[in-house]
């Protein structure tokens, strides 16, 4: 297939200024953007796309939501960094808010997701020799093959994908794959006396949307509570009501020992994390062995509490899940040729492409690119379709008719 692509003068002159002086450790659709509302994106054309892809759901709460942003402007305005040298007015607030909001005893904030995840790995590896006695430097962490948790060089390690490892090694020790929705394969590891956590992802987001089958979750808790292993659930992608529940946890009524947040913690505003358990695990760490000179800064604390909010205040769960199943059942319904599968939770969906030309799912995107609707793919052949969590039911059927204009152009 050949999209006529439109690239204005304008636009290719910010690409290129990015290919030239940026490092190269992207590969974006071909579009600039300057604007952002609600469900919508605008280019430096001035014309206006769906976002589908929300800043692989940072955005929940839609671009530059009227109530975080003057959280943000009010909190700037009035101080933004002291360091945790100090305390501040704003940390305190947040932490009993957050807390409360999910349940645990305590918090720990951080600012990016993977520092979040590091965060909770040494969590583990300390409570593993202070509570539970593994012998010193023999603790293990079981984790899923295709997981995707961020991109130091201690959570590649576990990666499965080999484009996030090659040539970056020497890795750390201390880590298992086994596959992902697999609780056979889970016990079996679980026989050694090492292990003290497993770390997954509730819905695998980066690998395409994997959803494990009913009871996945249930059978996790089980086990875990079974042989004194952590649960670690990386909800920073499926959190914060994109799968139509609060926590995609929460589909199978399941509680997590460590929790991991990120993304749309701040609504897409400011990097903001945070690692919340209780405090049998989170007071094995004392002060001195971990921290960040950003984490729980005045301004993050502030902008978070407000991200929070309006999840809650615009029933952005219930909207989630209504409108991911109009979704989906709208995309079966146009029976592409070139869909192979459509799948997902609430509003984290994707479709797999069926086609025997492998830049298919590429060449997608630049078609709906061209008509309105910006989405990415992953993996190939994958399309993740997550728009913001306050898209109405007129513009999810808009959008389907933009998809189904886009597939025919497919050939
Ligand atoms: C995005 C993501 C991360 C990493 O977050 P960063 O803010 O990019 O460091 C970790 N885990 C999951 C599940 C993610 O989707």
């Amino acid at each position: 297939m050949q999209s006529t692509i439109t690239t204005s003068d304008i636009t290719q002159q910010f690409i290129d200024l990015e290919e030239n002086y940026g490092a190269h450790n992207y590969h974006p659709l071909p579009v600039v953007l300057n604007r952002g509302e609600g469900v919508f994106v605008w280019d430096v054309d001035g014309k206006r796309y769906y976002d589908f892809l929300s800043g692989y759901s940072a955005v929940n709460q839609g671009h530059c939501h009227p109530k975080i942003i003057k959280a943000l402007v009010e909190q700037a305005s009035k101080l933004t960094l002291t360091s945790r040298a100090f305390h501040s007015d704003r940390l305190g607030e947040y932490e009993k808010y957050i807390t409360k909001y999910f349940g645990y005893n305590k918090v720990l904030p951080m600012n990016t997701g993977v520092e979040a995840v590091e965060t909770a790995l040494k969590l583990a590896r300390k409570w593993a020799y202070q509570v539970k006695g593994i012998e010193n430097d023999s603790a293990q962490i079981i984790v899923c093959e295709g997981n995707f948790h961020g991109r130091t060089t201690g959570v590649i390690t576990f990666s499965s994908d080999p484009s996030a490892k090659n040539n970056f090694g020497p890795f750390s020790p201390g880590y298992i794959n086994i596959p992902h929705n697999n609780l056979v394969a889970l016990e079996k590891v679980f026989q050694s006396k090492n292990i003290a956590a497993f770390m997954f992802e509730p819905i695998q987001g980066e690998a395409g949307v994997v959803v494990p089958e009913e009871g996945y979750l249930t059978g996790v808790r089980n086990l875990c509570t079974e042989y004194n292993v952590l649960m670690i659930a990386d909800e920073i992608q499926t959190g914060l009501a994109r799968t139509g529940k609060m926590l995609a946890c929460d589909h199978e009524n399941v509680r997590p020992d460590i929790l991991i947040l990120g993304k749309a913690l701040s609504g897409g505003v400011l990097p903001v994390s945070a690692v919340l358990a209780d405090d049998e695990i989170m007071l094995t760490i004392q002060p001195g062995e971990h921290g960040s000179t950003y984490g729980g800064n005045p301004l993050a604390c502030a902008v978070a509490i407000a991200a929070l909010q309006v999840l809650k205040a615009e029933n952005m769960t219930e909207n989630a899940e209504a409108m991911g199943e109009l979704l989906r059942s709208e995309i079966k319904k146009l029976n592409s040729p070139f869909i192979e599968t459509v799948r997902g939770k609430g509003l984290l969906n994707a479709i797999v492409i069926k086609h025997t030309n492998p830049e298919a799912a590429w060449d997608l995107c630049l078609t709906l690119k061209e008509n309105g609707l910006l989405a990415k793919p992953t993996h190939g052949d994958k399309i993740r379709f997550a728009p913001p969590l306050v898209i109405t039911k007129e513009q999810v059927m808009e959008c389907v008719s933009i998809i189904d204009k886009s597939l025919q152009s497919l050939e």
